[in-house]
């Protein structure tokens, strides 16, 4: 194993064991995250077509995100 070898394997380590800032972290709330309508425990969406369109939302926020760090100085 050499020392690229080493720090690919030291990376996948921590992407495992720490949190991903990158990905946003959706908790059951109770509640459609996308929508607001109740939902039962343990779930995040009423159905697949909310969560794809949270999915998306999540997307576009991220890009607009991106753009913004980029011209922030
Ligand atoms: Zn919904």
């Amino acid at each position: 194993m050499d020392e690229a070898d080493y720090a690919q394997a030291n990376t996948e380590f921590l992407e495992s064991v720490l949190p991903r800032k990158h990905k946003p972290v959706a908790q059951a709330t109770g509640f459609c995250l996308y929508c607001g309508e109740p939902v039962p425990p343990g779930k995040r969406w009423c159905d697949e077509e909310c969560h794809a369109e949270w999915e998306e939302e999540q997307r576009i926020k991220q890009r607009k995100e991106g753009q913004y760090g980029l011209r922030k100085r």
